[in-house]
């Protein structure tokens, strides 16, 4: 047990829904466990912010979040094609969380690949996820045409670009890969590498490599050799697919966390959605949300909390081999969680 005494942190917990919930719980309990100085304000957001609140980011939640400036959260569901926007993606814009951090680090080996360690950066505001959408009605039919506008920024390329650049050097990382499709979004996704290029020769040359790769050749590199990556950033659209990808190489959406950050916040969880499949029969992988809090630890500089939190994951998965279904083994999300608790 840790012997430091800690001034409490306030932060906003949102447990989410569908196996939001039974994740936050194991969470919970390793934290507790832990003895992490943070003081939970819960809140409720996305489907169950709807049930109980009438709202999908009620203003409960949202002032919440202003006033801690820190948020662990659960997946928040999305309606697909109708319905409500997406509430994470209000939450990024609200707090202007322009940086999405996702680390794919091998934690069970016998995968497919071993030892892959590397950091997808995504650009999280801008692109063609800000939602100017519209449909034009052609004779009878009122969905004949669908036009979406992307917007990027040089700014906020810019900022998203020196995060990735700043944490490739602030980690001792040799390579920062540009991933772009400038030639065919000539504009879109030129500004993005065009900011990124100015930016390292100006500041960051011989710090660290730079390369620029099309999507389209860096998904099937990394496929083929994901060694050859250490730091991966790119736009909005192109950050999503790729990061979930990275998450298939160390072992699927139950071993990637993610962190959300931002000039006025920052939002940590886990890479995967609310799995409403399994939802509700304790078979959800907490993993990835209790490594979502290490990365929060690091965040509030408690790095001895964070290293003893990972390290009681890697036992508990490797060498007590407790491991939840989608890892092959036979335990339940609570399980998994007492088996971590006894571990720390
Ligand atoms: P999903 O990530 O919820 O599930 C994809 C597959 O992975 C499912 O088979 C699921 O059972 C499995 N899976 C995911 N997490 C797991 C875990 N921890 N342990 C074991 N298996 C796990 O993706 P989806 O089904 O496309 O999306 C469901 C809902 O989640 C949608 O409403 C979507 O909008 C939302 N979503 C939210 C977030 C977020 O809040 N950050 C992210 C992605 C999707």
């Amino acid at each position: 047990m840790s012997t430091t005494t800690s001034t409490p942190i306030p932060a906003t917990l949102i447990p989410g829904d569908g196996i939001g919930p039974e994740i936050v719980d194991a969470t919970l309990a390793a934290l507790d466990a832990l003895g992490a100085p943070f003081e939970w304000d819960r809140q409720e957001a996305g489907l169950a912010g709807v049930k109980s609140a009438g709202d999908p980011l009620p203003k409960a939640a949202l002032d919440s979040i202003r006033r801690t400036r820190l948020a662990l959260k659960g997946p928040l569901e999305t309606p697909s094609g109708g319905g409500y926007r997406s509430s994470n993606v209000r939450l990024r814009e609200e707090f202007q969380l322009y940086a999405n951090l996702r680390p794919a680090l091998t934690i069970v080996p016998g995968g497919r690949y071993e030892k892959v360690n590397l950091v997808v950066v995504r650009e999280n505001l801008e692109g063609l996820y800000i939602g100017h959408e519209h449909y034009v009605q052609i004779d009878n039919d009122p969905h004949a045409v669908a036009m979406a506008t992307g917007i990027n920024t040089r700014q906020g390329s810019r900022r998203a670009l020196e995060f990735a650049f700043e944490y490739a050097v602030a980690n001792g990382r040799k390579k920062v890969t540009l991933v772009h499709k400038a030639n065919i979004m000539k504009a879109l996704t030129g500004i993005f590498l065009e900011t990124g290029q100015q930016l390292y020769e100006s500041k960051y040359k011989g710090k660290f490599e730079l390369e620029t790769v099309i999507v389209d050749a860096c998904a099937m590199k990394l496929v083929l050799n994901p060694w050859q990556f250490d730091v991966i950033v790119t736009t909005n659209l192109f950050g999503d697919i790729i990061s979930d990808l990275v998450a298939g190489l160390v072992g699927g959406l139950g071993m990637a966390p993610g962190a959300n950050i931002g000039a006025n916040a920052a939002i940590f969880e886990a890479v995967h959605g609310s799995a409403p499949d399994i939802a509700g029969q304790g078979k959800a992988n907490p993993v990835a949300l209790m490594l979502a809090a290490a990365m929060m630890l690091d965040h509030v500089n408690r790095q001895d909390l964070a290293t003893r939190l990972r390290t009681a994951i890697d036992q508990t998965l490797n060498v007590d081999q407790v491991r939840t279904g989608d890892l092959g083994g036979k335990a339940s999300t609570p399980e998994f969680a007492q088996a971590v608790v006894a571990r720390i």
